[in-house]
């Protein structure tokens, strides 16, 4: 495992191999964080970002991702007059484990929505690089064409948080993102831990890419990430592929029948793609559009916003509980040393744990 050095610890991390997308300009977002003095203008960035405007997008998000107390406030401000122009997007999870071609599929998607007219946004989750400081989604070469793409914005995984951190800046991120014209958001993680429960509690629609072959169709995949799908893909379903996609295929769409049915009454679908010769996609996004349009019809749309919405303000609670206690100058010091007392078996782990709450809450 490789050490990270303090560039790695940035929030600005951006993937290595190719150059900074057009749509990070990671010296912008530094000179505007060093901006000791000056205060930052938070209505001119708003209105910058209101415009569409990507450098000023990118500096809001680089506050949101700061860990620095002070940026706090005035990240909370901006995206607080971003949430009225914020909501109108479509929101999509996309997971998978990591060789099933997601980068390759979201750039090809990427690139026929942008013809479409939209602009897109690609956020990344990436529970990897919070612990070992490289990252699955962020070490080789990815999405090139889409992250030259005026009309795309490119954005990966903040590191050095927690995955409930990094939730709830990219929560954030997509108010933001929204507000600045993007109509279409894709929240990419890797399908091997506990992203994928929090990206689905995001989105509207949630994507899992699948690989058909060597008769390990669900291996790797827990069957909960499965129950989330409102569409299974099949990927690389081209050349001497195609065959076994197309059994998979059938494969899942028995497995599927086997699941209790879903609340918002749509049936998901088990469709085949192949990112690299830009088959399927289309029928993808009718997809799509298919379940939004039964989805509002159905009132499950509205429903399940809402229910995120609750969820986020809980969420909120226990994140700001949590760093109010966490972060308690006076508390630092104390906690170390019961964290030695509990360890040398001196003290049980709660009663360790009520004192210092109760010492937190005289404080
Ligand atoms: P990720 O780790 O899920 O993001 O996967 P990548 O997009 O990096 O793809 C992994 C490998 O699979 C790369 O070598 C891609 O070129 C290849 N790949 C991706 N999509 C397809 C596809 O539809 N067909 C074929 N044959 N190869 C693909």
């Amino acid at each position: 495992m490789k050490k990270k050095d303090n560039k790695e610890k940035s929030a600005l991390n951006v993937m290595k191999g190719i150059d900074a997308p057009t749509s990070i300009d990671e010296n912008a977002a530094l000179r505007f964080l060093k901006k000791k003095k000056r205060e930052i203008n938070v209505n001119q960035l708003v209105d910058e970002i209101l415009g569409g405007n990507k450098t000023s997008l990118s500096s809001a998000i680089t506050l949101i991702e700061s860990v620095h107390p002070k940026h706090r406030e005035p990240a909370e401000e901006i995206i607080e007059k971003c949430l009225p122009n914020s909501g109108k997007s479509i929101r999509v999870g996309i997971t998978g484990v990591p060789g099933v071609g997601k980068s390759t599929f979201i750039e090809t998607m990427g690139i026929y929505l942008t013809k479409l007219g939209h602009q897109l946004a690609v956020l990344a989750i990436d529970p990897s690089s919070q612990q070992s400081g490289g990252s699955i989604l962020g070490d080789k070469t990815r999405m090139e064409l889409l992250s030259a793409n005026p009309q795309a914005f490119i954005r990966p995984s903040p590191s050095g948080t927690t995955l409930g951190g990094v939730a709830r800046k990219t929560r954030e991120t997509v108010i933001l993102c929204e507000a600045a014209g993007f109509d279409i958001i894709f929240i990419e993680t890797v399908g091997v831990g506990q992203s994928e429960t929090t990206v689905h509690s995001m989105v509207d629609f949630f994507l899992l890419l699948m690989l058909s072959g060597a008769g390990d169709e669900l291996q790797g995949i827990k069957r909960g990430i499965m129950e989330m799908a409102d569409t299974i893909i099949i990927n690389k379903a081209d050349g001497d592929n195609i065959k076994k996609a197309e059994l998979a295929r059938r494969e899942y769409k028995n497995a599927l029948h086997l699941f209790p049915p879903t609340e918002s009454e749509w049936y998901p679908k088990v469709l085949l793609t192949s990112a690299v010769k830009n088959t399927g996609i289309d029928e993808v996004w009718e997809t799509i559009n298919e379940y939004i349009e039964h989805t509002k019809a159905n009132n499950y749309w509205d429903l399940n916003r809402n229910r995120q919405a609750k969820y986020r303000m809980h969420e909120t609670i226990l994140d700001s509980l949590k760093s109010g206690f966490y972060q308690n100058e006076k508390l630092k010091d104390q906690i170390k040393m019961y964290e030695k007392i509990v360890q040398e078996g001196k003290m049980s782990p709660f009663l360790a744990a009520k004192q210092l709450l109760s010492n937190y809450y005289d404080s």
